[in-house]
């Protein structure tokens, strides 16, 4: 497992210099912080080796050949009609949720998430990474489920969506990041690229100094279960406490966390 093995030097480096960091955070976690919204999806996965065929390709070729999705979540209108929460499931879910608002600013999170997705984007770009976006406008009807589709078809080598988060405690914070379920049919096969991803992700953010709640699995999204591709949910942080939601729509502090991302994406792409 060449790949792990590489994943693995690079986090030991990283949570050596994270730890720090993490040692006062670690226990705070808590799996019921992350909304509901955020689902995706695409078509029914036929199959799964498909990504691992794109990233051997990438090895060969330039580094344009690395693709990220980015998905930035909700748009200006959530759509409640529903669409299966993943293929062949009798549970459905809305298309679209509407999403959170600042405490303090007033601003949809729809409006934060896309002022990161398009920083994300032109950090990616610099960096020759091939970027797909679902949306770069707000006035859009995109389900979760054909969020999914749009990174199966891209072949993505992994998907990054962007959400924000809000909880009835106000005074919780931290960015959180969620994964597919690795016992869920639809998601084991990308659970393992998925989770080396997100565990990158929570140590390039740590390095700076940014607080991470932990690394979530969940079934129970649709954007999630119709992805052939790995993804990660990064909820950036909690637009229900006052602070947090004012460093949300700052722009510096936004470069700052799609700079972790750019890392990990960075490292990810480097251990395949
Ligand atoms: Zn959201």
């Amino acid at each position: 497992m060449r790949i792990t093995k590489i994943v693995g030097i690079a986090l030991l480096m990283c949570v050596l210099n994270a730890s720090a960091v993490y040692a006062t955070e670690s226990s705070t976690a808590e799996t019921t912080t992350a909304e509901t919204d955020a689902q995706k999806s695409a078509e029914p996965a036929t199959e799964a080796t498909e990504s691992s065929e794109k990233q051997e390709e990438s090895e060969t070729t330039e580094d344009k050949s690395f693709v990220v999705c980015i998905d930035a979540g909700h748009q200006q209108k959530g759509d409640s009609k529903t669409e299966a929460i993943a293929p062949d499931s009798p549970h459905k879910k809305a298309r679209v949720s509407s999403g959170t608002e600042g405490v303090g600013t007033k601003k949809a999170e729809y409006v934060v998430n896309l002022e990161a997705a398009m920083i994300l984007k032109e950090l990616l770009e610099a960096e020759n990474i091939t970027v797909v976006m679902t949306r770069e406008t707000h006035d859009v009807n995109i389900s979760n489920a054909e969020r999914a589709e749009i990174s199966n078809k891209a072949n993505a080598n992994i998907t990054v969506r962007l959400h924000c988060d809000s909880i009835s405690n106000s005074s919780k914070t931290g960015a959180t990041i969620l994964v597919p379920s690795d016992t869920n049919q639809n998601t084991k096969a990308i659970y393992e690229d998925s989770h080396a991803f997100a565990e990158l992700l929570k140590c390039t953010l740590a390095d700076k100094g940014v607080k991470v709640n932990g690394i979530f699995k969940r079934e129970d999204m649709t954007g999630f279960n119709w992805s052939r591709v790995p993804v990660v949910v990064l909820e950036m942080g909690f637009m229900s406490n006052w602070n947090e939601d004012q460093m949300l729509s700052n722009p510096a502090y936004q470069k700052k966390l799609m700079e972790a991302v750019v890392e990990a994406v960075k490292g990810y792409r480097d251990s395949r």
